[in-house]
């Protein structure tokens, strides 16, 4: 049972990213009076068109930056906001220490979500450069705790997809079509979640009285799989088999330490996953974590099956002749550009 039923004005940090827009789309989904913070001065024209498709949602548009605490102290009073979400990318974690303040200050807001959306970062330890990106993210957490500011703590793990090790969104990347790459012996598991019920969870905890001050790990059973289980699940839709190439333990640290931003985050992020096993090698047991679907045992996720059908389509919508005589006779598809880090 829900505990609380206010429908609070909602504020997203990070709506025309990767992840927030999920968390955009379904804020309004869900009917919610959605904000959007947006960086002034955008000349990216995709970016653009995300504020426009919001907007036309029904999202109300503000101009500003999220490290601007003066400003962010007058939109959340003028607004009345109670929800404020953070999705900024990695590499502007810190930003989030002036919006902590303003939120402080503000008075207004009762549920802070910072930009988390990957593993526990106080439990998880990668190897550098990935544990900087955690070191500021406790760092943003101990202010929240600090400030004595209602949070929720969202630990989503993997978003659905092929888990490329040098892509930060892999999930906008069709899985390989011509070569496994193995991590380890290919057994360690991972839970993978569409980005639409990140969004979707997400907002439902967000004024879920059972979550206040809580971790809350996305740990679905059916989408629970290691590398040798997804290969043979791409296959399948795929009708053919692919050879395997093993990339070992070395060859991921190797990667990090090259400290190329961001691919060595991923790597080092990779490592962690399926190799280290951060995201199983504990237990949600503590008196301030909970599992997501103990909460809302009724709402379903979306399959990794149902997701990898979703990218055997966009294939088949690239190249139609070509996927239907032979689907793995496709190159590779494009790499998209790295923008952010993941996890
Ligand atoms: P992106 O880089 O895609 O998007 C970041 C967003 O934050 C953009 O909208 C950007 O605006 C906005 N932004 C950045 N700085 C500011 C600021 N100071 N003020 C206002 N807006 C700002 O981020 P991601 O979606 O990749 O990452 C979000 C979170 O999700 C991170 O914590 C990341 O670690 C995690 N993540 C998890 C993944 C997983 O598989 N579990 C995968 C990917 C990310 P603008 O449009 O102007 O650039």
């Amino acid at each position: 049972m829900t505990l609380s039923t206010s429908i609070g004005r909602v504020l997203i940090v990070g709506a025309t990213g990767f992840i927030g827009r999920f968390v955009a789309e379904a804020s309004l989904d869900a009917g919610r009076p959605t904000y959007v913070l947006l960086r002034p001065s955008s000349e990216n024209h995709s970016k653009n068109k995300v504020d426009k498709a919001l907007q036309d949602r029904g999202a109300i548009l503000l101009n500003g930056l999220a490290n601007d605490k003066e400003l962010m102290v007058k939109l959340l009073k003028e607004h009345n906001i109670e929800i404020v979400i953070s999705a900024v990318g990695g590499g502007r974690i810190l930003d989030q220490l002036s919006l902590v303040e303003a939120i402080s200050s503000a008075g207004t807001v009762k549920r802070f979500l910072p930009s988390e959306f990957g593993h526990d970062v106080d439990r998880a330890e990668p190897v550098e450069p990935g544990n900087q990106m955690y070191k500021e993210k406790r760092q943003v957490r101990r202010l929240v705790e600090k400030l004595d500011i209602p949070f929720t703590y969202i630990c989503c793990n993997s978003i659905a997809s092929w888990p490329y090790y040098d892509n930060t969104h892999p999930s906008e990347v069709i899985p390989p079509l011509d070569q496994f790459q193995i991590y380890g012996d290919g057994s360690v598991k991972a839970y993978f979640v569409a980005g639409t019920d990140i969004g979707k969870f997400t907002m439902k905890t967000v004024d879920d009285g059972r979550t206040v001050n809580k971790s809350v790990h996305f740990r679905p059973d059916c989408n629970f799989y290691n590398m040798n289980e997804l290969a043979a699940l791409w296959e399948k839709k795929i009708r053919r088999t692919l050879p395997r190439t093993i990339v070992t333990e070395d060859d991921l640290l190797s990667i990090a330490a090259e400290n190329r931003i961001p691919q060595s985050i991923v790597a080092s992020f990779t490592h962690d996953i399926f190799i280290k096993g951060c995201q199983v090698n504990f237990p949600i047991d503590g008196p301030n974590e909970i599992e997501v679907s103990s909460l809302y045992p009724n709402e379903p996720f979306r399959s990794l099956d149902d997701c990898f059908n979703d990218f055997l389509m966009k294939m088949e919508g690239e190249n139609p002749k070509q996927s239907n005589e032979n689907p793995a006779s496709k190159p590779v598809v494009e790499a998209i550009a790295i923008t952010a880090t993941c996890a």
